[in-house]
């Protein structure tokens, strides 16, 4: 029989995953446990609906027994099974299509990551395996099949004979080198040991054939062995326990177990709620953001249990969006068990629920933020951006709920900040909460229109999020102050007397300033003296709601519109530029323009704008050279 090849993308993670020094191999087992267990689960979904299915939860189990004289491992369950064609499709790709590409060449070296981003399971046999051999029948039907592979060159499948319906998984264990005892994997203490640590809260009884020694019956001081088939696992549902006998790494390892990440999370949130709702949950806050997070593809919502028994995988009426990155189940004795996907949307239980959980998550992270600062300021760098999407989101509705979450770069602090401690240091004379939008905090420092503000000792946040200024235009004030862009027309800072024009100045000054308006016409709405400069010549500023960085966001968008900002040229007045452009204005209307256009295209690049005739900037550039 031909051997067919697994698919390239699977070739190469399956050599990677096999040549990779992975620490923790034992997991093999957790994962070959978890696809049994879903296996029996999706029977039971089934049952739901399928009248002529009866689910006695006593016919289902998931056995682990190990021969070492042949070097074997073998789980098996009574689960689902498959089908020729699922096994060939489960078992033939790893990563679905493309789903490779994404990663970064550094991590794509580390077969670690790999692993943990695709969680494949079942491959991670090979790890300890020369050969694997899957026979499974699948619900329904009446022949077997045998899928067999020795690692990466390939698998076959066939038809074999197999009497019950469910899955066996024979491991050939690795020969032992001098660096890897894999003969570990064949002793009983161990492989209870790693049931204990990863899969101790499946529901599902796994069993062991244990051996013991007991006396003799009818002789004295004599000794038999006798096997035994033992429940290895607790199966009590971690949620169900008291908190007080859980630890953080039982925690860990629930997530890990339930595949909620490959991370380590940085908070867990344990509920028991016995008020008007009954119900079990354990939460948690993932450390890193999931590679699909903001994408289309990912999809939010907690696992929902009633009453120990898992009724929807992800259910996303529990959990807001803008909280969509936790993880969790929930457990509620007051949930019906075959309620439908549309029927939950109106159940009062589950509204309540989630009511409670919202609040929850939200005390949790203020009071990281209160106390665990560090920690914090990891998670916002991971799901900050979602939080900053929430209040923009649903015209600001739930912006109550998150401003107290937010932090910014700040110009004095050199760090994140957040809005209430930026409030509790103003100055008596700040009237504004001052912020200066771009792509980084090293652009932004740069910055021209920020010298003012800064200048007078005003604290200024940088952003340098997308959805920064779109958010706080929905917040609109923090604690009654109002959000001022540095570049905004008015900042409600007076100048220096000295640095302030007299009559006489500005009435010539504005003459000078609408014959270049005219010169820029079409360009910039209008040309005026600034207000913010101190030592830098010009600058752009917009006038009205839309922002140039605003304008730069919504361009850059798949199918932006060509939505322009107000733009006004600023010029410093104190600046001795300024004393060349007045000379020019005086006698020579031609080194006028120049000077204007140059000064202008400056102004674009500072923005971080492009020029639309860089050829005529650097024809300009030495004109004034020569
Ligand atoms: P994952 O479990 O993350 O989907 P795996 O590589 O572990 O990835 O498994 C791939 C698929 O193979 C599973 O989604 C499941 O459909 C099928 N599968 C694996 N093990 C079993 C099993 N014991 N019984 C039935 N189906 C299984």
């Amino acid at each position: 029989m031909a051997k067919k090849e697994f698919k390239a993308e699977s070739k190469r993670l399956l050599e990677m995953m096999i040549n990779s020094i992975y620490t923790h191999r034992e997991i093999f087992l957790r994962e070959l446990i978890s696809n049994a267990s879903d296996a029996i689960d999706k029977i039971y979904y089934k049952a739901l609906t399928d009248e002529n299915l009866v689910f006695n939860k006593e016919d289902y189990y998931i056995k682990v027994s190990a021969d070492k004289a042949n070097r074997t491992l073998t789980i098996t369950d009574s689960g689902i099974g498959m089908t020729q064609e699922e096994l060939e499709n489960n078992l033939g790709v790893i990563a679905k299509s493309g789903s490779l590409a994404f990663k970064g060449e550094n991590e794509a070296k580390d077969g670690h990551n790999i692993i943990g981003q695709f969680g494949v399971g079942f491959y991670s046999a090979f790890m300890v395996a020369d050969m694997v051999t899957v026979t499974t029948k699948a619900l329904g039907s009446d022949q077997a099949f045998k899928w067999e592979s020795t690692g990466t060159d390939g698998y076959t499948i066939e038809p074999c004979e197999k009497d019950s319906v469910g899955t066996e998984i024979v491991l050939k264990i690795k020969a032992n080198t001098e660096e890897d005892q894999y003969d570990e994997c064949l002793e009983e203490y161990r492989l209870k040991a790693i049931i204990k640590k990863y899969s101790d809260f499946i529901r599902y009884p796994i069993k062991m054939d244990i051996k013991g020694q007991r006396p003799k019956e009818d002789a004295e001081n004599e000794f038999e062995e006798y096997v035994e088939e033992q429940t290895v696992n607790s199966m009590v549902p971690i949620w169900r326990k008291n908190k007080d006998e859980l630890t953080d790494e039982d925690y860990n390892n629930f997530y890990a177990e339930k595949r909620y990440g490959f991370d380590k999370p940085l908070k867990h949130i344990h509920i028991k709620a016995d008020g008007a709702v009954v119900y079990n949950a354990i939460l948690f806050i993932p450390e890193n953001t999931p590679f699909d997070y903001y994408t289309k593809e990912f999809e939010k919502g907690l696992e929902l249990y009633s009453n120990g028994v898992l009724i929807m995988e992800k259910c996303g009426d529990l959990i807001p969006d803008y909280f969509s990155f936790v993880k969790g189940m929930v457990d509620s004795e007051d949930l019906s068990l075959n309620i439908s996907r549309e029927m939950l949307q109106h159940d009062r239980q589950l509204t309540m629920i989630a009511k409670n959980i919202k609040n929850k998550i939200k005390s949790a992270l203020q009071s990281m933020l209160k106390d665990e600062r560090e920690k914090y300021e990891k998670f916002y760098s991971a799901f900050g951006r979602q939080l900053k999407f929430g209040v923009y989101n649903d015209y600001g509705t739930h912006k109550d709920v998150l401003q107290d979450l937010l932090m910014f770069y700040s110009s004095t602090e050199k760090k994140l900040v957040t809005l209430d401690e930026y409030v509790s240091r103003m100055p008596e004379d700040q009237k504004y909460i001052y912020y200066a939008a771009g792509e980084s905090t090293q652009r932004i420092e740069k910055l021209p229109q920020t010298e003012m503000v800064a200048d007078k000792g005003y604290e200024i946040l940088y952003f340098t999020d997308d959805v920064d200024e779109f958010a706080i235009k929905m917040l609109m004030t923090y604690k009654e102050k109002e959000f001022k862009s540095v570049s905004s027309g008015d900042l409600g800072i007076e100048p220096d007397a000295e640095d302030k024009p007299s009559e006489a100045e500005e009435g010539e000054n504005k003459e000078l300033f609408e014959s270049m308006s005219s010169i820029l016409a079409g360009r910039v709405k209008s040309v005026r003296a600034s207000k913010r400069l101190k030592s830098h010549p010009v600058c752009l500023t917009a006038e009205g709601e839309l922002t140039i960085e605003m304008e730069k966001i919504l361009k850059a968008m798949p199918n932006g519109q060509d939505v322009k900002a107000d733009k006004v040229l600023e010029i410093n007045i104190n600046h001795d530029v300024f004393k060349s452009l007045k000379e020019a204005y005086k006698g020579d209307q031609e080194k006028l323009a120049l000077y204007t256009n140059l000064l202008y295209n400056q102004a674009l690049l500072i923005e971080g704008l492009t020029i639309s005739d860089p050829v005529e900037f650097t024809n300009d550039i030495c004109k004034i050279m020569v």
